[in-house]
Parts: C-alpha cells; sequence; structure tokens
C-alpha cells in the first residue's frame, strides 16, 4: 500500500505474472471463472489469475495477490497441510477456526521471516507457500516422533 494515497480511493489490484490491471468480475460475466457464484473477484483473465473480496467488503478490497493456476494450487496444498493443526488449535484453546488460521499464519510469518500485510495465506507467493507447507511438514514430523514417522 502506498503511503498518502486517499482513504476512500478504490482498490486497483495489479497483476503480478503480466502487471496488467485487475479487472472486477462478477458471477454471471463472461470471464467469470466459477460456475457458481463465489463473490466478486479480481481478475487478470489472459493469466487466468484472481483473487476474490471479503464476503462484507463494501469497496471489493482483494483479500490478497492475485493467484494463477499454481498459487491456487499451492494455497490449496497449505491449507490442507495446516487443518489439522488448526483444528487441534481449536479443540485445545476454544477458539474458532478463523483465529486458528490467523494464529497459524502468524506463526508460520514469524517462523520464515515473511512480511504479510495481514495474516492470511491469500498474501503468500508461491515460493512461500511451499516454504510454508515444508516448515509445517517437519514440524508435524518433529512432533510424531521418529518411531511414528518410520512408519510412513
Ligand atoms: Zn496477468
Amino acid at each position: 500500500m502506498r503511503v498518502g494515497r486517499p482513504v476512500k480511493a478504490l482498490p486497483q489490484p495489479l497483476c503480478d505474472y503480466c502487471g496488467a490491471k485487475a479487472q472486477l468480475a462478477r458471477h454471471g460475466d463472461e470471464a467469470y471463472p466459477y460456475r457458481d457464484d463465489h463473490g466478486p473477484l479480481w481478475l487478470c483473465a489472459a493469466c487466468e489469475a484472481w483473487i476474490g473480496v471479503p464476503a462484507r467488503s463494501t469497496r471489493n478490497v482483494p483479500l490478497g495477490r492475485l493467484a494463477d493456476a499454481a498459487l491456487r494450487d499451492a494455497k490449496s496444498r497449505l491449507h490442507d497441510a495446516l487443518e489439522p493443526l488448526v483444528a487441534a488449535k481449536v479443540r485445545r484453546d476454544g477458539v474458532n477456526a478463523f483465529e486458528a488460521r490467523g494464529r497459524a499464519m502468524r506463526w508460520l510469518a514469524g517462523e520464515l521471516g515473511f512480511d504479510l500485510p495481514n495474516p492470511s495465506i491469500h498474501h503468500l507467493t508461491r515460493e512461500q507457500c511451499e516454504a510454508a507447507i515444508r516448515h509445517v511438514e517437519a514440524f508435524v514430523a518433529s512432533r510424531r516422533g521418529p518411531a511414528q514417522a518410520d512408519e510412513r
């Protein structure tokens, strides 16, 4: 985010892959990538890259960076790697899953030195996702202990 930007300015995310201005696409638009309505998306059709906006956002602020197929896949794999930890935290600490995911992202950002504007998976690059997946896997393996790790 640029300093000195007018507070009310509408966002104009750029595509990280080609630098073009993303277009806001809504369900029913020709370029909209989903059959079902996933809410408005910032889209770069040329790169098949997009990112959603928060459900209650009135200014269509993007959730993070535009994600192409490879980044969407990496985020999905990181999400899957984190969910057992998130579920354990929900059980143990009685927080909701949203809060637990935020804490997990803060933990990862701290461990791996990511500078994120807020603790959301949607800000990660593909390389950061891959590093985070390796970190989570190593963390889980270390907690499982050598005897059980050998069973894989
Ligand atoms: Zn693009």
